[in-house]
Order: C-alpha cells, then sequence, then structure tokens
C-alpha cells in the first residue's frame, strides 16, 4: 500500500515505518522534525517537511501522495507537560488532528489509523480494560486524543472515513536500527537508562504512596516493534474500532527499575519524590480484542527483554539520534 505517516520521524512513527517498509509497502513520511529526528527517518521513505498546525502543508501533501491510508503519530504524548501546558495539546493534537483529517475527505482519502491512547480511559474501576469502559481522560494529552477520536467517529458517520483507533499503553524498547529519543526525555525506561549511561546520579520515583502493592504506579509496557505491527495488522481490509495494545501484565516503577539493575548490571539508585500531576495509578490492558480480530501477538512481551532491547539501543546511541 502507499501509506502517508504523519510523525514519521519520531520514536512509534519510525519503527512502524521501518517494518512497513519491510514488509513491502511504500511510506512516505509528513513530520514537521520538530521533536522527531532526521536520523530517525528510514532511508526507504520520502521525507516531506510540513506541519500540520499549518493547513495548507498538510492538503498539499495528501494531495501529492494521495496514499491508500493515513497513519497518524505527530502529536505532543507527554502527561506531565499536557498538565502544564494544556493548549499545546489542543492546539497541536485536536486542531492538527482535524486539519489532517479534512485535507483526508477533500483527497477521498478513507482508511486512517490513528495513535490513541489508554490515558483516554483515565483511571477505570476495572482491570484488565477494556475498550467499551468509559472515557474520562485525567490529564489534557488523554483529553486531546479522545476529542480526536470523537471528530473522528464523526467524520466516520458524516464522510465515510474509516478510522481505527489504537490505543496505546506503555511504548518502549528498540529495534536494532531505531530507539527512544526525546528532548526532553520523561519517560521511565530511558530515563533509568541514563544512570547507567552516565548521564545521571539516579532516577527518581513519581510517588510511592500510591494503592498498589508496592505504592509505585504500575504499567502495561509494551514493546515498540509488537506496537508497530498491530498497526500493519490494522491495515488490512474491514478493521475499523478501537483496541487496546498491551501486555495485559502491569509493571510498578520499582519493578522495572528492578529488571533494568539486572539488564545493565549497575545499582542504579533510586529516590522517591513526589507524585507526577495526572499520573493514574495502574494502568493494564486487556488486549484481546486485538488478538481475536487483528490476530496480533505480541512476540517480546517478557518485560526483561524489552529492557535489554531498551539498553541495546542506549548503548549504541549514547547521545541518541545526536552521535
Ligand atoms: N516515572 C517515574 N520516574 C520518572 C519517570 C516516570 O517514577 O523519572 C513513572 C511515572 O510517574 C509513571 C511511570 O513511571 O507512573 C511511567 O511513566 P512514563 O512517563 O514512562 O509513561 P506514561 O505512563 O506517563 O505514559
Amino acid at each position: 500500500m502507499k501509506l502517508l505517516v504523519t510523525g514519521g520521524a519520531g520514536y512509534i512513527g519510525s519503527i512502524t515505518s521501518e517494518l512497513l517498509l519491510d514488509a513491502g509497502h511504500e511510506v512516505h513520511i509528513f513530520d514537521n522534525l520538530g521533536r522527531g529526528h532526521r536520523k530517525g527517518v528510514d532511508d526507504r521513505a520520502s521525507l516531506i517537511i510540513g506541519d500540520l498546525g499549518n493547513r495548507a502543508d498538510i492538503r498539499k501533501a495528501m494531495l501529492e501522495v494521495r496514499p491508500d491510508a493515513v497513519l497518524h503519530f505527530a502529536a505532543y504524548a507527554l502527561v506531565g507537560e499536557s498538565m502544564e501546558c494544556p493548549e499545546m495539546y489542543f492546539d497541536n493534537n485536536l486542531i492538527g488532528g482535524i486539519h489532517l483529517a479534512d485535507a483526508m475527505i477533500e483527497a477521498g482519502v478513507k482508511k486512517i489509523i490513528f495513535s490513541s491512547t489508554c490515558a483516554t480511559y483515565g483511571q477505570p474501576e476495572t482491570m484488565p480494560m477494556t475498550e467499551d469502559l468509559p472515557q474520562l481522560p485525567q490529564n489534557p494529552y488523554g483529553e486531546s486524543k479522545l476529542m480526536l477520536e470523537r471528530v473522528l467517529q464523526w467524520y466516520e458517520k458524516l464522510h465515510g472515513i474509516c478510522p481505527v483507533f489504537l490505543r496505546y499503553f506503555n511504548a518502549c524498547g528498540a529495534t536494532g536500527k531505531f530507539g527512544e529519543d526525546h528532548e526532553p526525555e520523561t519517560h521511565l525506561i530511558p530515563l533509568i537508562l541514563q544512570v547507567p549511561l552516565g548521564k545521571r546520579k539516579k532516577v527518581f520515583i513519581f510517588g510511592d504512596d500510591y494503592d498498589t502493592p508496592d505504592g509505585t504506579c504500575i504499567r502495561d509496557y509494551i514493546h515498540i516493534s509488537d506496537l508497530a505491527q498491530a498497526h500493519i495488522l490494522a491495515l488490512n481490509e474491514g478493521i475499523s474500532g478501537a483496541f487496546n495494545l498491551g501486555n495485559g501484565g502491569g509493571f510498578s516503577v520499582k519493578e522495572v527499575i528492578e529488571v533494568a539493575r539486572k539488564v545493565c548490571g549497575h545499582p542504579i539508585p533510586a529516590e522517591t519524590a513526589a507524585r507526577r500531576p495526572g499520573d493514574p495509578a495502574r494502568l493494564i490492558a486487556s488486549a484481546e480484542r486485538a488478538h481475536s480480530v487483528l490476530g496480533w501477538k505480541p512476540q517480546y512481551p517478557d518485560i526483561k527483554t524489552i529492557v535489554e532491547h531498551a539498553w541495546q539501543w542506549h548503548q549504541a546511541h549514547p547521545n541518541g539520534y545526536e552521535d
């Protein structure tokens, strides 16, 4: 298929593009390189530098490429930042997404695979989380993604587009080629790995008084290659609707740090700090729907393998894509 990938220079977009190209698809990346990296763009893909905030940029790219489908990754994705600067999130994630969807309608492009998130659910009372739970986000990041889901649902009814919502849990790990390099970095695993890399002295645990067995937040960590694979399956004819993408198991912040100590052979000092605003205590996926409808089966569900792959990439790229 001929595909337009927004945010294809970012973490999840770069690795999904890599796997799409491996599978024989034609990939055109649309990215403003604001948070993405030119070196994260696979050299088999074409790169269109443009901004979703600018209607004309995406309209031009859509009419030029006329893709069979769009994969939409370009967005801000930090819970903490969204609590401090909500306007950035509604502007980039929602307004930018509407510009993209409008350009699709104009060009007659129907299918869109949208990077949504478990943050659209907020903190549900039941675990693991299925797709039919109420969506009550507790931060502007989750709200901005939910708002775009709703817009796309209306466009489905009224304009006949075909959206697939992939609600990611915690993406992590790396392939041999691409990995996680954010500026600023706020994600747990890359921050932990900065300690054995000699870039920071310790890692902070944001709250140890949550209602969880060891008091630290529990997340469902999913390998980036497995996440990417779900996008390829979601392109299949007839697939629509929402899918949670996680392993169905959760690890606490303390457990992840302990795994990293073993993988890296380093003591990785940790210090408890205040809770991070906007963080739910526990998020664990039920990915039953993805298994049964998409035929998705994660290849790397083991947290140790995930941390090992991240560690290999960070050792090879201690300064991320700046090397
Ligand atoms: N976290 C932490 N210390 C850090 C970074 C993150 O304790 O330096 C915690 C964070 O509060 C959350 C979990 O690790 O409970 C995963 O956070 P991350 O930012 O990686 O992903 P999120 O769940 O926010 O998408």
